[in-house]
């Protein structure tokens, strides 16, 4: 309404209406994308440190919005989390990339996982489902999470992952290094792997302070048995540091981008050079 009649609005911002409206159309157009099965998964290559062989792929969710073109995970996930979609969303996700790791038998493969797939209590058992049907060992799968979750419910977190890890499946602590990581959530709640931050990686062109925090932070890691693959990695100056750190996996750019199975599948036939 205006304010007193001197013609400024107080309660109406078209602006914020603008988005909100924008969100809305977008929180539709991912439910109808989602139950006409049309998020689709590409495959981040991993490679092992020291011969940078391929070890494993990270799925990574993508919409191809209909009359839009590409949405950045970016977008659509938060509004997934917001909307109460991500449950549908990741066990999609799961389920595709479980079916196309049973034509990988040399690979291992990560997911990612919201903290909100947790709020759903059969959660773990739908995750244990689609293992049964796709025929898939859980130990060969990582799922990663991040932090905040950690942060916000460390009971149930802490609940939540020992049912997981009961199924299996190995977790990671994604990002880490991007928020208030603390490498005490490494030992406090049994992370079998570490996943060090892009941003960190890419600080090391920045010179040895860089390079020094990241050493002790991979040693510490190790120091307590987790292994550590650094995302992110975009040149072999820092595949070379990161490698010499103590980090056993590497991720990003320099190996591959994020790719359809049929050029993961090519990967193996060819490997890679550098
Ligand atoms: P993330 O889990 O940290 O995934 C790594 C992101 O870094 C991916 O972005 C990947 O494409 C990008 N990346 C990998 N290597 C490089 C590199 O060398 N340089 C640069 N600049 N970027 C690199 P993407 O695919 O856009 O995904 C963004 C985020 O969206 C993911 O971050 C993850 O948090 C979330 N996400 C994606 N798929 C899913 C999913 O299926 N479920 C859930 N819950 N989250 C997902
Ligand atoms: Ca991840
Ligand atoms: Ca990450
Ligand atoms: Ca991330």
């Amino acid at each position: 309404s205006k304010d007193g009649g001197r013609g400024r609005w107080t309660f109406y911002d078209p602006q914020m209406d603008e988005a909100r409206e924008t969100r809305n159309l977008l929180e539709l157009d991912l439910r109808a994308a989602i139950a006409r099965g049309e998020i689709e998964v590409v495959y981040q290559p991993v490679v092992d440190a020291k011969t940078f062989a391929l070890v494993s792929v990270e799925a990574l969710a993508r919409w191809n919005r209909r009359g839009h073109g590409p949405v950045s995970p970016d977008v659509f996930i938060p509004i997934a989390e917001a909307s109460g979609l991500i449950d549908q969303l990741g066990l999609c996700v799961l389920r595709r990339a479980l079916f196309q790791l049973s034509q990988w038998p040399e690979l291992k493969l990560s997911v990612n996982v919201s903290p909100g797939q947790f709020r759903d209590p059969a959660f773990v058992d739908r995750v244990a489902e689609v293992f049964d049907e796709a025929g898939i060992e859980p130990g060969r799968v990582v799922m990663e999470m991040t932090e905040t979750y950690f942060i916000q419910s460390p009971d149930r977190a802490r609940q939540a992952l020992e049912r997981l890890k009961g199924l299996g499946l190995r977790i990671a602590l994604d990002d880490f290094g991007a928020g208030f990581s603390s490498v005490g959530y490494l030992r406090q709640f049994g992370f079998d792997r570490m996943k060090i931050d892009r941003s960190l990686v890419q600080s090391l062109d920045r010179g040895h302070r860089a390079v020094e925090m990241l050493q002790a932070t991979v040693a510490l890691a190790r120091s307590l048995g987790i292994p550590v693959t650094a995302e992110g990695v975009e040149t072999e100056q820092q595949a070379v540091i990161l490698r010499i750190a103590g980090c056993d996996q590497l991720q990003g750019y320099l190996f591959g981008r994020p790719q359809s199975p049929e050029d993961i599948a090519a990967l193996m036939v060819r490997p890679m050079e550098l």
